[in-house]
């Protein structure tokens, strides 16, 4: 697909085509602004896609901003984790971070400048009370009795909620707007409520709050933001932002403009719920592999070019839609086709010994990426004992099973053809061992006297391979809407993770955390970046190699 028209067909950048044109935005700035209380996720990349891709396009800026306005839920591991998680997406934000806070002061002056102009009024009115009194949909509300105070009583109670002498929850600062207004948002928005609470940057300096209502317009004006890009939760939203805007003296005006969140199937993007999973022990961390957070989709294998090619294919509508978990796959498995070499990994191993094989090693060769001309090449040690997968066996079975079967032969993958002869059980009747025999003129060719050989099955050297934990993933929700339900905890899929003890072709012994390759057969599969070390190897299954056409996906 071509970057540019992928581009164009999102109403965004039709909106800025027209300002261009209409000479209304000369310079395209915009903003991510997370909010420091969690982990990013897969909703995010497609907000933080949308913010620096259109910046770039039109070689304009985009600015990473911390909107730390609720110190109560906001850490710095979480800050850490979201700058690492931008540059390993592949953006870069202009200058230096930008943090919300810093523009208290400025917000503080903002705040007087609306009590001086009768716009914002202390209310001493009680949380309670302020919702009873809001209305609603079908009544208006009413005024509070603290509603018409002199400014020179505001300006009084103002400094003395800044400066600690009311306690919390006994006052707050709203706008003075309508309390019959249509809009919920416009019944006099609280814009600053009184917190004790430390800030992760500023300590104890303040102990009121700006809302993010408040800030948000504000600091993008400030940053001389052009367009400030946001969900469509925030639509209502736009008119205190653009109200407020108006009635304060600022130089820049930027505009407010909704898109639609991501949600996907058979998953929840929303930190609260994320939080949950983690705290409850549903996974084991933000990073699970089962997760849609950005560090579980690393750890998963996801690349950031195939994120980023999810989010181009989804596009940006105000349309509310659960895409397909198909769509995802889609993408990972295009790129990692392209990218990821071959290895023969056995997960469920049976071992076989080729009778007719001295005990001498051969070194055969295979291609790293059989797709590529020149690709490199791999030494793949072959010897008279390896593994097989179990599934790759059966003592009787149709013509339809082009696998090994008793008495019957099958081509070793980038090897020769082997035929078994007898297997050995246990007391239960598991088979431990099947004997075959080798046909040593096939070594990548068919045999000469014309025998057709149907399949082809892969294999690992037992001396020769390494020992590997392998992780099998499945969706981590039973129905495909769980972000849509309360209950959603209740239809957790118990078998998302299974977990196998395999081996893997010796060519793996340096891979590197984060790796990922075709175990032939199999699928894709990443070294687990924390479960992995030099002697325990640990793979995520990514995805299967079972390949879907985007056509089909489109049909669904
Ligand atoms: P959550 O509901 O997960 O807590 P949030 O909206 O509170 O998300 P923020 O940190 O405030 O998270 O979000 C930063 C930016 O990312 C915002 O502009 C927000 O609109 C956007 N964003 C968050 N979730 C999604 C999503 N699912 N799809 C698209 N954009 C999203
Ligand atoms: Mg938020």
């Amino acid at each position: 697909m071509n970057d540019l028209n992928i581009q164009k067909r999102n109403f965004i950048y039709q909106i800025i085509e027209n300002d261009l044109n209409n000479k209304k935005n000369i310079f395209v700035r915009t903003r991510f602004p997370p909010e420091p209380n969690g982990h990013l996720h897969l909703g995010h990349v497609k907000s933080i896609c949308l913010n620096f891709g259109v910046a770039k396009y039109y070689n304009g800026e985009c600015n990473l901003r911390f909107d730390d306005t609720n110190p109560a839920k906001e850490k710095i591991e979480y800050i850490k984790s979201i700058k690492k998680d931008i540059k390993w997406l592949g953006f870069k934000w202009k200058g230096k971070i930008k943090y919300s806070s810093d523009y208290f002061d400025i917000l503080y002056k903002y705040a007087v400048e609306l009590i001086k102009k009768k716009l914002a009024y202390v209310d001493e009115l009680d949380f309670k009370q302020i919702i009873e009194y809001r209305g609603t949909l079908k009544h208006s509300g009413k005024n509070s009795p603290y509603r018409d105070r002199s400014v020179e009583e505001n300006l009084i109670l103002f400094e003395k909620m800044r400066f600690g002498e009311i306690k919390e929850g006994k006052a707050c600062l709203r706008a003075k707007i309508d309390m019959s207004s249509s809009c919920i948002i416009m019944r006099d928005p609280v814009l600053y409520r009184i917190k004790f609470i430390k800030h992760h940057k500023l300590g104890d300096k303040w102990c009121i709050y700006p809302m993010y209502d408040f800030s948000h317009c504000i600091s993008d004006a400030l940053e001389g933001i052009s367009h400030s890009l946001c969900t469509l939760e925030f639509q209502d939203n736009r008119r205190l932002y653009d109200w407020i805007l108006d009635n304060i003296k600022i130089n820049s005006r930027p505009r407010q403009y909704e898109f639609s969140r991501l949600n996907i199937e058979y998953s929840v993007l929303s930190k609260r719920k994320l939080n949950e999973l983690v705290n409850n022990k549903y996974v084991t961390g933000w990073d699970d592999p089962r997760l849609l957070t950005i560090s579980g989709l690393r750890r998963r294998g996801y690349t950031p070019s195939s994120l980023r090619d999810f989010c181009d294919r989804i596009g940006i509508t105000r349309q509310d839609s659960n895409v397909k978990m198909e769509m995802l796959e889609f993408c990972i498995r295009r790129d990692l086709n392209k990218n990821a070499s071959r290895v023969m990994a056995v997960i469920d191993p049976v071992r076989v010994i080729i009778k007719n094989m001295n005990d001498k090693v051969e070194m055969l060769i295979a291609k790293k990426y059989p797709n590529k001309i020149n690709s490199d090449i791999r030494r793949i040690p072959f010897s008279n004992e390896i593994y097989i997968d179990r599934s790759d066996f059966r003592e009787n079975s149709n013509s339809k099973y082009n696998r090994l079967v008793l008495g019957k032969e099958v081509r070793l993958r980038n090897a020769y053809v082997i035929k078994a002869e007898k297997v050995e059980k246990d007391i239960n009747g598991k088979i431990i061992t099947i004997y075959c025999s080798y046909d040593p003129s096939t070594l990548n060719k068919n045999p000469s006297d014309g025998r057709k050989i149907k399949g082809v099955i892969h294999w690992v050297s037992v001396s020769h391979s390494l020992p590997a934990e392998i992780r099998l993933y499945d969706r981590l929700f039973n129905i495909p809407n769980p972000g849509f339900k309360n209950d959603y905890l209740s239809h957790i899929n118990n078998n998302s993770l299974i977990i196998r003890k395999g081996f893997v072709e010796f060519s793996l012994h340096n891979a590197k955390s984060e790796d990922v390759f075709q175990f032939e057969r199999e699928g894709y599969f990443c070294v687990d970046n924390s479960l992995s070390s030099k002697n325990n190897l640990v793979f995520n299954k990514v995805i299967g190699l079972r390949d879907i056409t985007l056509k089909k996906i489109n049909k669904w």
